[in-house]
C-alpha cells in the first residue's frame, strides 16, 4: 500500500510510523507495491509520449502505465505510441542528450519521511545476513555476492558488506555477455569506483551467444537454453574454485514472478552442493529497494534512468514492450543485429511472414524446434545373438575413441583393445552397494554399433537408456558447456577443446546423465518430438 503526504510531499510507505512525526494530511495513493522514483532522462521520453511536458517535475512510477505526478495518478500509456513508432522519431533527440541524476538530493525529503520503516528494514536484513553466516561458518561456508549489475543485487551487495563489517566480501558477475553496455561500464567503473576492495570474479564463456542461435534459434519464453549455457554453466565453475563453501546472498525477491514467490528465504540445495542461497530482501518491495537506494546514496545502473523496469539481458524473450522500445531507443545497433537474427532464423525456417514473426513478437513463444533441421534423435536398440540379455545400441555416429568419456559415469572402465575389438568392463557399486562388474561394451571403431552384456541382477531398461543418453552426447555434442555445470564434482569439463571426464573425480553418481531432456541440450531444444509453432 503506497500512500502520500500531502505536508511533506512525498510517498509515504508505513503510515503509522510517518504520522509520528508528522500531522500532514495522508491519502493512498496505489494498492500496489510499485513506487520508482522517475529521473530526468525518462521524464524526457514520457513527455514526448503524453505530449505534456513533464521533465521539471516529479514523477513517481505505480506500475501499468499509472504515474504519480502533481498529486493525482495520471496514465500514460505508450504501446499504441510505441505501435506506431513514433519512438524512432524522437530517438536521436533522448540518444545524444543523455542526462543522468548522480545527486539524489532532491529525494531527501523522501528518504526523511520513509526513514523510520527503511531502517526497520534493514535492520532486519542485516540480522539476516550476520544470523546466516554465523549458522554456516563452521562448516567452511564463506560469504559470496551473486552480483548482476541490476539494482536488486546492488543492493544486497550493500547489505551484506554493512552487516558483516567487511568491504572485501568475494562478488561472482555473472557476465551472459548480453548485458547492456551500461551494466558493463556500471560493473567495471562505477561500482569497481565505490568498492575498491571488492574481489569482483567475472564467469567466463567461450560461447559465442550469436553463433548459438544459429543452431538453436533464438531464445524463446519456452526455449531458453541460453541461460543454462550463459547463467548457470558460468557460475557454477566458478564457485568451485573457492577455497570453501559459498554462502552466496542473493538479490532475488518474492514480488518478481511467480515462480520466485515460492522460494525459501535459505536454500541449501542438496547435501553434497558447497553452495547456500540466502536472499536478504525476498521480501522488500520494489519501493523498498527504491527507498534504499535513496537512502544509501547507492549508485546505480544508468539503464534505470532511462526507464527500464529490470536490467538483464537484452535480447532476453522475456522483455517487456517497454524494454525493447528503450533498446530501440538507446541502442539501436543491438537492436538491429538482434532483428537481423530472427529475420534470417524466420527464413531459414520457412516462416509464412517474418515481418510479423518480428514486430509481434512471435519469436518471444516458439516451442520446440519449431522449423529448424529438426534431427532424430533416437536411438535404436535390438536385442544381439550373444547372449538373452544383451542389446545391440545402433547411434548415428561413426564410434570413435572419444566414445569413452562418455562411458566413464557408468563406472569404472576396463578398456581392452584387440584386433577385432575393443572391449570394455564396466565396474560400479550396485542396488545393494556391493562394487563388482555391472556389464560389458563391444564395439569397433569407425562402426556404429555397441554390444551391450548385462551382468546378472542389473536393470537392463533402465542401463539401456542411460547409454542411450550418454550416446545422444556423443552424437550431438556441441560443447555448449552446460553439462559442466551438472556435475556436483567439477568432473566435466567441455570447455576445453573436448567433451572430458576426469576420471579422479567421478564417483559414478551420474547426476550428469539425464539431467537434460535426452541427455543433452541439443535433443531438447532441437528434437522432432515437441510440438512445433
Ligand atoms: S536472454 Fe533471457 S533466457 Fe537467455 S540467458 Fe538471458 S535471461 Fe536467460
Ligand atoms: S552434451 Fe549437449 S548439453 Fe552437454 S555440453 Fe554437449 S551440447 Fe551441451
Ligand atoms: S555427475 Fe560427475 S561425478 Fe556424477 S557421474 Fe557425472 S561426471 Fe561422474
Ligand atoms: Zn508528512
Amino acid at each position: 500500500m503506497i500512500y502520500w503526504c500531502h505536508k511533506c510531499n512525498v510517498p509515504i510507505f508505513d503510515k503509522d510510523m510517518h504520522k509520528c512525526s508528522c500531522d500532514g494530511r495522508i491519502t493512498k495513493i496505489s494498492e500496489g507495491s510499485i513506487c520508482n522514483p522517475v529521473f530526468k532522462q525518462e521524464r524526457k521520453l514520457l513527455s514526448k509520449i503524453a505530449g505534456i511536458d513533464y521533465t521539471g517535475k516529479t514523477l513517481w512510477y505505480l506500475g501499468a502505465a499509472k504515474y504519480f505526478v502533481d498529486g493525482h495518478v495520471v496514465k500514460i500509456p505508450y504501446r499504441d505510441w510505441y505501435k506506431q513508432k513514433k519512438h524512432i522519431l524522437c530517438a536521436d533527440d533522448l540518444r545524444n542528450d543523455i542526462e543522468i541524476e548522480r545527486d539524489y538530493s532532491p529525494y531527501y525529503s523522501v528518504v526523511e519521511a520513509n526513514e523510520a520503516y527503511i531502517k526497520s528494514k534493514v535492520f532486519e536484513a542485516e540480522q539476516y545476513i550476520t544470523n546466516t553466516l554465523a549458522k554456516y561458518k563452521p562448516d567452511n561456508y564463506i560469504p559470496t555476492v551473486s552480483f548482476s549489475g541490476g539494482k536488486d543485487s546492488s543492493v544486497v551487495s550493500r547489505l551484506v558488506m554493512d552487516a558483516l563489517q567487511d568491504n572485501s566480501v568475494i562478488h561472482f558477475f555473472g557476465d551472459t555477455t548480453l548485458e547492456f553496455p551500461e551494466t558493463y561500464s556500471y560493473v567495471q567503473e562505477k561500482f569497481r569506483r565505490e568498492n575498491p576492495r571488492v574481489p569482483l570474479i567475472p564467469s567466463e564463456t567461450e560461447n559465442d551467444f550469436f553463433k548459438l542461435c544459429k543452431v538453436f534459434g533464438p531464445p524463446s519464453q519456452h526455449e531458453r537454453w541460453c541461460c543454462t549455457i550463459f547463467k548457470t554453466s558460468n557460475l557454477n565453475k566458478e564457485y568451485d574454485n573457492l577455497p570453501g563453501n559459498s554462502l552466496t546472498f542473493l538479490g532475488i525477491r518474492h514480488s518478481e514472478s511467480l515462480a520466485r514467490s515460492r522460494y525459501e528465504r535459505t536454500q541449501v540445495k542438496s547435501k553434497i552442493s558447497s553452495q547456500i542461497n540466502a536472499m536478504p530482501i525476498i521480501e522488500w518491495t520494489d519501493y523498498d529497494v527504491w527507498l534504499y537506494i535513496l537512502y544509501k546514496n547507492l549508485p546505480i545502473n544508468d539503464c534505470y534512468q532511462y526507464g527500464y523496469k529490470r536490467v538483464g539481458c537484452w535480447c532476453c524473450p522475456n522483455n517487456s514492450d517497454w524494454s525493447m522500445m528503450l533498446t530501440e531507443i538507446y541502442h539501436p545497433n543491438h537492436m538491429q543485429r538482434w532483428k537481423d537474427m530472427v529475420y534470417d532464423f524466420a527464413y531459414r525456417t520457412g516462416k509464412t511472414d517474418p515481418d510479423d514473426y518480428y514486430e509481434e513478437g512471435r519469436w518471444k513463444t516458439r516451442r520446440g524446434a519449431s522449423g529448424l533441421q529438426v534431427k532424430n534423435i533416437s536411438i535404436a536398440d535390438t536385442p544381439c545373438n550373444l547372449s538373452d540379455t544383451a542389446r545391440n545400441v545402433i547411434i548415428g555416429k561413426k564410434i570413435s575413441k572419444d566414445i569413452l568419456e562418455f562411458f566413464k559415469p557408468l563406472g569404472d572402465l576396463k578398456v581392452i583393445e584387440k584386433t577385432d575389438m575393443t572391449y570394455v568392463s564396466v565396474y560400479d557399486k550396485d542396488k545393494s552397494e556391493e562394487y563388482r562388474k555391472c556389464f560389458e561394451l563391444r564395439f569397433k571403431y569407425g562402426t556404429t554399433v555397441i554390444k551391450v552384456l548385462p551382468e546378472e541382477r542389473i536393470d537392463i531398461p533402465n542401463l539401456i537408456n542411460r547409454i542411450k543418453c550418454q550416446m545422444r552426447k556423443y552424437q550431438f555434442c556441441i560443447r555448449c558447456s552446460a553439462c559442466d555445470s551438472t556435475c556436483p564434482h567439477g568432473a566435466i569439463d567441455t570447455i576445453h577443446g573436448k567433451y572430458h571426464i576426469d576420471e579422479t573425480r567421478c564417483v559414478h553418481c551420474k547426476h550428469c546423465v539425464a539431467k537434460f531432456y535426452n541427455g543433452c541440450i541439443m535433443c531438447d531444444v532441437l528434437s522432432s518430438k515437441k510440438g512445433t509453432q
